[in-house]
């Protein structure tokens, strides 16, 4: 079978690396908030092109502190896309605001005119968090020109884009935060939960730094409602250690099996959506979109061929049962159409050129 992630591939790879890494951090003797992630949120703010990065528990927890530090609480109102992780949302939801959609373009990401509009009647709207999803980056004029009009503060959320850039400058550089996640399928994942936070702005960065650890400005001094959520040390080791250095190899990797999906994969119920122009995209997922009403079997199809597929997302958030009883508002009706046709295919760096072409012949011998 054709994992969508192959794990035990990446192990038999990393796994004596990852082992020692687990040696060193176990013989140092300290095992939260020491030297390993000192150095990683170094390496990570180089690797980003930025001077701070600071790590958290979760990609979630990095969306959900950084609107804390910029004064996001009760009642205020948040433009997001009504497509992406449900953990988008839920960062904004735990605050206690109130999100606001705007709805998607044909390729699934945030659609700037739905944006403006959305701006434009609700002039409330105070924050804006746009997700570069499936690895590409969306223009990041159009966040900055947003963010000049209507005077947003804005995190942009890097979860599915680390390593990818709009000419040339990384995604996050638009915003005054940017939260990213090494869950394990992600593209710089780790075995495990963590994440990290992005800026250029060093007093940010300290306010991340005393919110992530229960509010202590210093050893049992506590300035502010914390969290706690710390980066671990045998996390953080392996992440520089192991994943880091292998992180462009990687993304080198998903652009080739890119490239060989939109060249190879032809069919007249099937549309691979562009990337944006100008996205140097990481391509963390491969979306294409079934005709209407046959996704059931595209995905039967695939899984007859031995290709496991995921759906990135079936429900536009709007829609999810939780938000049934939560105030919100927006607008988000292509957005349940490319939910209800979206299919991700397999794009791991551990995938083989045969099953590259196998996975093109099957999508070009689909019968729907
Ligand atoms: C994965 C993801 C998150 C959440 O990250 P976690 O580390 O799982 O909390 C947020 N936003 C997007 C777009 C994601 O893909």
């Amino acid at each position: 079978m054709i994992l969508l992630n192959d794990f035990k591939r990446q192990w038999t790879d990393t796994g004596n690396e990852v082992l020692e890494c687990v040696r060193h951090v176990g013989e140092s003797g300290w095992y939260v908030l020491g030297e390993q992630v000192a150095a990683f949120e170094r390496e990570l703010a180089s690797y980003w092109g930025v001077s701070e990065a600071v790590g958290v528990a979760s990609g979630l927890d990095a969306l959900e502190l950084s609107l804390r530090i910029l004064g996001c609480g009760p009642g205020q109102r948040v433009l997001t896309t009504a497509v992406s992780a449900f953990a988008t949302v839920l960062a904004i939801l735990k605050t206690g605001a109130i999100p606001i959609f705007a709805d998607c373009c044909n390729n699934g990401l945030i659609d700037f005119e739905s944006c403006r509009r959305v701006l434009d009647r609700d002039r409330n709207i105070r924050f804006f968090i746009p997700v570069h999803l499936y690895g590409h980056s969306l223009e990041l004029d159009a966040i900055s020109r947003l963010r000049q009009e209507f005077g947003l503060h804005i995190i942009e959320d890097c979860a599915q884009s680390i390593g990818a850039a709009f000419h040339g400058r990384s995604t996050g550089s638009a915003g005054e935060l940017a939260a990213t996640s090494f869950y394990p399928t992600k593209n710089l994942g780790a075995i495990g939960d963590g994440g990290a936070v992005l800026t250029n702005n060093p007093e940010h960065a300290a306010s991340l730094r005393v919110l992530r650890d229960y509010g202590q400005t210093a050893k049992y001094r506590h300035d502010a409602v914390g969290y706690n959520s710390r980066l671990d040390e045998l996390h953080a080791a392996i992440l520089r250690g192991v994943y880091l250095p292998r992180l462009n190899g990687w993304i080198a990797r998903r652009r080739e099996i890119a490239k060989r999906y939109r060249e190879g994969i032809h069919h007249p119920c099937l549309c691979v959506p562009s990337a944006p122009s100008g996205s140097e995209s990481c391509y963390h997922l491969f979306p294409i979109l079934a005709a209407e009403n046959t996704k059931p079997s595209l995905i039967a199809h695939l899984r007859a061929n031995e290709i496991t597929t995921g759906e990135h997302y079936p429900i536009a958030i709007p829609d999810q049962r939780v938000m049934a009883g939560l105030s919100f508002s927006g607008e988000f009706d292509r957005a349940r159409r490319f939910c209800a046709s979206e299919i991700s295919l397999p794009i791991h760096p551990y995938l083989s050129d045969d099953e590259i072409e196998q996975v093109v012949g099957a999508c070009n011998g689909w019968k729907p």
